[in-house]
Order: C-alpha cells, then sequence, then structure tokens
C-alpha cells in the first residue's frame, strides 16, 4: 500500500488568494503519510491571477500539475478533464477554497485502504441561510421521489474515488453531466464519512441563483425519462 498514488484534482475558476494556501494545506497533510501525490488544477478560464499563482506553485511544489480552459465551462467540465488526466490509484476531488477541510484526506485514504471505492465527505447545512437549507431540503425530497438514482443532501464532489470508480465514472459519455447522479449510478462500495460545514474564506461563491437553478434542474432531466413523457 506504501506504492498508493493519490491524484487531486482541484477545478478551479477565479481562485486568487486561494490556490498557495491550498498547495500547502495539501502538502502539510500529505509529507506525514509518506505517500506519492499529484494535485492537478483544472483552471476553468479564470480571468484573475489564479493561473498566474498555478505556475507559481510549480515552482515550489514538484507535485503540482495543471490543465487550463481557454474559457469557463463549468465545474463540471473541470471536473472531468481532471479525472481524464489524474494519473492516480485514487482520486480524490476538492474544491479550491478551502471549504472542503484537508484534514479529511487521511481518513478518505483509510476508506481506500479498507477497500471502499468512493469515501464520501458529507458537510452538514451549518452556517448556510436558512432559506437556501430550506430549498435544498425540499429538492433532494421532490427529486429523490422522481429520479432513479438516490441523492443525498450534503454530499457533493468532495469525495475520494478510486481508479475504478474514476474509469466507470470516464465510461458513461454524458455530455451535460450532473455528477452527483454519475456517482450514485455507478455503484460500488461506498463508505461516508460526516463533517461540519465550513464557510468560504476567501473570494466569493461562483454559483448565480440561475446557475444553481439550472444544476437543480438537471438533476431532474439527467435521471429519468418522467418529464419527457410528461410532455407527450
Ligand atoms: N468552480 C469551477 N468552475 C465554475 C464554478 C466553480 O471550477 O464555473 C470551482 C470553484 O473554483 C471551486 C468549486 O468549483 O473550487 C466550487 O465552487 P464554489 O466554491 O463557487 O461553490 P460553492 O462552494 O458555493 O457551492
Ligand atoms: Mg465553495
Amino acid at each position: 500500500m506504501k506504492h498508493l498514488f493519490i491524484s487531486f484534482v482541484i477545478p478551479s475558476y477565479n481562485e486568487e488568494g486561494n490556490i498557495l494556501t491550498m498547495m500547502k494545506a495539501l502538502k502539510d497533510t500529505m509529507t506525514p503519510s509518506g505517500l506519492r501525490y499529484e494535485v492537478l488544477f483544472v483552471d476553468d478560464g479564470s480571468d484573475d491571477k489564479t493561473m498566474d499563482e498555478i505556475r507559481g506553485a510549480l515552482i515550489d511544489y514538484p507535485e503540482v500539475e495543471y490543465v487550463s480552459f481557454t474559457r469557463n465551462f463549468g465545474k463540471e467540465a473541470a471536473i472531468l478533464a481532471g479525472l481524464q488526466y489524474a494519473k492516480g490509484d485514487a482520486v480524490i476531488l476538492m474544491d479550491a477554497d478551502l471549504q472542503h477541510p484537508p484534514e479529511l484526506i487521511p481518513q478518505l485514504i483509510r476508506g481506500y485502504e479498507e477497500g471502499y471505492d468512493q469515501v464520501i465527505a458529507k458537510r452538514n447545512r451549518a452556517g448556510d441561510s436558512p432559506i437556501r437549507s430550506l430549498l435544498s431540503r425540499a429538492y433532494y425530497w421532490g427529486v429523490n421521489k422522481t429520479i432513479d438514482v438516490e441523492l443525498h443532501d450534503g454530499e457533493g464532489d468532495f469525495r475520494l474515488l478510486s481508479r475504478r470508480a474514476v474509469d466507470s465514472l470516464l465510461q458513461l459519455s454524458e455530455g451535460n453531466r450532473f455528477s452527483k447522479g454519475l456517482y450514485s449510478w455507478i455503484g460500488l462500495e461506498q463508505r461516508t464519512i460526516s463533517y461540519e460545514n465550513v464557510t468560504r474564506q476567501h473570494g466569493e461563491t461562483k454559483w448565480s441563483f440561475k446557475q444553481l437553478l439550472n444544476y437543480a434542474v438537471d438533476g431532474v432531466v439527467s435521471f429519468n425519462t418522467k418529464p419527457l413523457r410528461l410532455c407527450f
């Protein structure tokens, strides 16, 4: 197991001020483990200094790799590119804004070593606005009544995926991807770890209300034919 190689995939859109902090946090967490790792930043067409910071990190950290998009394609596209380029035996998906606590990484890796293909970090909704929490709860309730896969509130992209899980996801040729559904769709052995929600420390959320709404609709239409049947 000491030969285990971990890839971190980090979609990054206008994350100026976060890249070096994130990289340092990953190094501080990974060094004691003695495991080999790469950190793959996917710059999603940022128009601030994100790319400069990634290039700066390349100088100090040999583990850094990057993919850079010509424009903003959205987080789903960034995750897909990251999974395609990642070379690890296991991939850990994390946001660039430190809302996904690096302290959980050892637990994610332990889950993998114990044989799980997906080790999912599940957040609670501490610090979210009451309206957003309520809308989310209503959405998950409704969506789980409608679609063919099960989604869980608080479970997002922060997770470890084994090579088997990554290859399964890459085999799905969806164009407009809704990863939350795809993770559930591929199944495989899963373990969930809960954590206390962390609010963003630097910069702002990239999701407008309209984008969130579109994403919510993607969730409903991607995994069942009921809306289409209803139209008929
Ligand atoms: N992100 C991205 N492309 C986008 C929007 C977001 O790569 O078009 C990245 C962003 O840089 C961050 C992660 O996706 O690393 C989550 O975004 P954000 O923090 O804005 O979402 P929230 O935490 O508010 O759900
Ligand atoms: Mg965030």
